[in-house]
């Protein structure tokens, strides 16, 4: 609820505050049991910021994290040491995260043990049955992780994460540094998984297309604000937002029939140290008003459980 993560930028020898990076900028969703969120925006939007704070990897600079009705900032370091097994990250690059020397099996059994869930005679067996349920075997559960693929390596970080039998899963662009044709093995273990276990994700992307498999609300984010939710449907049949448009026309159409406006958007996301007044978006929108650049369109309900932040809609 109206989460805000600002990094002050500082100079000099004594570190004077000279500014603020608004990473994330007064965020609000809320994620159902067993639902897929899709968080989606360009690189530097502030996404991932999202999903490091409500796991308290960073600390918020305010606002209010909620999970299952406890605010996560009031817990003790020991009750959220408990609760933390619950809540995963999965990366991008789950290689670079693990340790060269250290045998996969021994790699996903480590939290285990460091979390007290299971005694050590029993950590072989949890780990196979993560592994397993991952489409790798006990043929791999002794090796290296040099010795996989991109692929496996992803089903890797997924297995880690789900040894400890989280119920939310954040996921940060699992599947972009994955060739295509892995991807979707991947968003099929992804959806697979939820369906055997009820995970809860909130999956990451600055990609479209890949959370339109497995999302069922959409968050599009910009600079660090929200610019549009809705439903997965809704927001692909009836997007409101001209970035939201932007982004979804970049996607291929497999219906030639159903045409879409073509935006191409100009140049690269602003600087958040000083975004733009009024719209953020105002300096790369091509329906720009007066209005968006003095004024900051309300977020607000467009009917349909559908919500947007511009001043056109
Ligand atoms: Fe574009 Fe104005 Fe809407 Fe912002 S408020 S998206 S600048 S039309
Ligand atoms: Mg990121």
């Amino acid at each position: 609820n109206h989460l805000k993560k600002y990094f002050p930028v500082t100079k000099g020898l004594l570190n004077r505050t000279v500014g603020h990076v608004k990473a994330v900028d007064d965020i609000s969703i809320t994620l159902q049991p067993g639902e897929t969120f899709g968080l989606v925006g360009e690189s530097g939007s502030g996404k991932s910021t999202v999903g490091r704070t409500i796991l308290r990897l960073t600390d918020k600079t305010a606002g209010e994290i909620k999970f299952k009705g406890i605010d996560i900032h009031s817990l003790s370091p020991a009750a959220l040491r408990n609760i933390r097994p619950q809540m995963q990250l999965i990366f991008q690059d789950p290689y670079s995260s693990l340790n060269p020397r250290v045998r996969i099996g021994d790699a996903i059994g480590e939290a285990l043990l460091d979390h007290g869930l299971c005694s050590k005679s029993e950590v072989r067996d949890r780990v196979l049955e993560a592994l397993e349920a991952c489409g790798l075997s006990s043929y791999h559960i002794d090796r290296f992780p040099h010795e996989f693929s991109g692929g496996q390596r992803q089903r890797i970080g997924i297995a880690r994460a789900l040894v400890l039998n989280p119920e939310l899963i954040i996921a940060d662009e699992p599947v972009s540094a994955l060739d295509v044709s892995i991807q979707a093995q991947i968003i099929n273990l992804f959806s697979k998984l939820q369906q055997s276990r009820g995970l809860t994700y909130l999956f990451i992307s600055h990609d479209l297309s890949v959370v339109e498999h497995l999302c069922s609300r959409i968050g599009v984010m910009y600079l660090g604000s929200m610019m549009e939710t809705a439903s997965r449907d809704e927001l692909f049949k009836n997007p409101l937002h001209p970035y939201t448009k932007a982004l979804l026309s970049a996607v291929p159409i497999p219906i030639p029939k159903l045409k879409r406006e073509r935006i191409v958007l100009k140049g690269d996301i602003p600087s958040p140290v000083n975004p733009p007044s009024g719209c953020k978006f105002h300096t790369r929108c091509p329906y720009a008003q007066e209005v968006c650049r003095s004024e900051i369109p309300v977020f607000r309900d467009a009917g349909n459980n559908h919500f947007v932040a511009c001043h056109l809609v």
